[in-house]
């Protein structure tokens, strides 16, 4: 993802997480506003008004070991029509980063099921997959590989990986709520050894899983404190068949505090905002800036549909934002528009699943 270091203006401070607990709770009415407009400002000032577009690959997916209540691709639930397969072919893998690009996107992760990776096959497969994008496009590859171990790590960024994406879902204190087959430890040491091997790091969670906006909090205390350099944030979309199924959706207003106070508890860091913001803040997607995000996502999801590339950027310039270029601009395959049309990568992850319809975006509220 997008990493480059902001310094921070004189005067722009992060806020404490005690002052962040009592803002997380302002989830609407006037509060709300004077808390977005805090944020924005922080991300105006730190950010300016580029926003990075970030792809992803379902390289492999389902059949996985662990039990994380809210995945689709838990061999532990039944009937959550997510796709199984094997681990894609290089070639496959650097053909959805080209496509990705052309759609806009500066960033580009793999991502695969399962704890780890399993069997060297796949491991030598992602080498060869860093390789070629490095060589055939101006992305910036990234890597969610479940848990990791350092000679793993060591060989994918000799192979040219610059950033390593592990998300630790929620707080410490809900985790045991949400996974029992590993550990919050175990996740912290995958994410310890990549910083350690001096990957730019990428770590957030989702929100809307039964924690506590004090949760949030603690989440994003401890995201802080592993200093990381990219803070994506997504929203629970329940996918049937898994425990969260029914989960009671948090609402729009939450989200966007949510999203303020990551912004002001860590004015420096990058924040996305990735899957299930279509479904938890519908119309007000647009306001994912005011709440401080400098990034998102383009295309596809894991096992369900995203926001098509063009809607995306259209949604960027309507706030007067513009899509961030790759370090390498001039040999940048995306031309400032996004293909209009389903996009082109990333469509095996959703066997099954009807394309989302562009929604008409609803005026931004201000
Ligand atoms: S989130 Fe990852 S580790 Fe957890 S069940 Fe899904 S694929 Fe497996």
């Amino acid at each position: 993802m997008s990493v480059e270091r902001r310094a921070l203006s004189p005067g722009i401070e992060p806020i404490s997480a005690e002052e962040a607990r009592r803002l997380i709770r302002c989830g609407s009415g006037p509060e709300l506003e004077a808390l977005l407009a805090r944020a924005r400002a922080v991300r105006e000032e730190v950010h300016g008004t580029e926003v990075s577009l970030c792809g992803i690959t379902n390289a492999k997916s389902g059949r996985c070991s662990e039990d994380c209540g809210f995945c689709a691709q838990s061999a532990h639930f039944e009937d959550t029509g997510a796709p199984e397969y094997a681990m894609m072919s290089a070639r496959e893998i650097a053909d959805h980063a080209r496509i990705a690009e052309a759609a806009g996107a500066r960033e580009f992760s793999i991502v695969t099921s399962g704890t780890r990776l399993a069997r060297e096959g796949e491991l030598t497969e992602l080498e060869k997959a860093v390789r070629i994008i490095r060589e055939e496009t101006t992305v910036e590859p990234c890597a969610s590989l479940g848990l990791m171990r350092r000679p793993e790590l060591e060989r994918l960024k000799e192979a040219g990986l610059e950033h390593f994406h592990h998300n630790l879902e929620t707080a410490k204190s809900h985790f045991a709520n949400v996974c029992t087959t590993h550990t919050y430890e175990e996740q912290l040491e995958t994410i310890r050894a990549a910083k350690d091997l001096g990957y730019k790091l990428c770590t957030g969670g989702i929100l809307g899983m039964g924690e506590t906006p004090e949760q949030r909090v603690e989440l994003a205390e401890t995201i802080r404190d592993l200093d990381v350099d990219c803070v994506p944030l997504n929203f629970l979309n329940p996918r049937p068949g898994t425990p969260m199924a029914s989960a009671k959706a948090i609402t729009p207003g939450e989200c966007l505090a949510a999203v303020a106070v990551f912004r002001l508890m860590m004015p420096a860091a990058h924040i996305f905002v990735m899957g299930g913001r279509e479904v938890n803040l519908g119309g007000c997607q647009d306001r994912i800036f005011d709440a401080g995000a400098n990034g998102t996502m383009v295309g596809n999801y894991l096992t369900s549909a995203g926001t098509q590339p063009a809607e995306v950027v259209d949604m960027i310039h309507r706030h007067g934002l513009v899509v961030k270029p790759t370090r390498d601009a001039a040999r940048w395959a995306f031309h400032g528009e996004a293909p209009r049309g389903e996009a082109g990568w990333n469509r095996r992850a959703l066997e099954g699943e009807a394309p989302r319809q562009p929604k008409k975006p609803l005026p931004v509220m201000r």
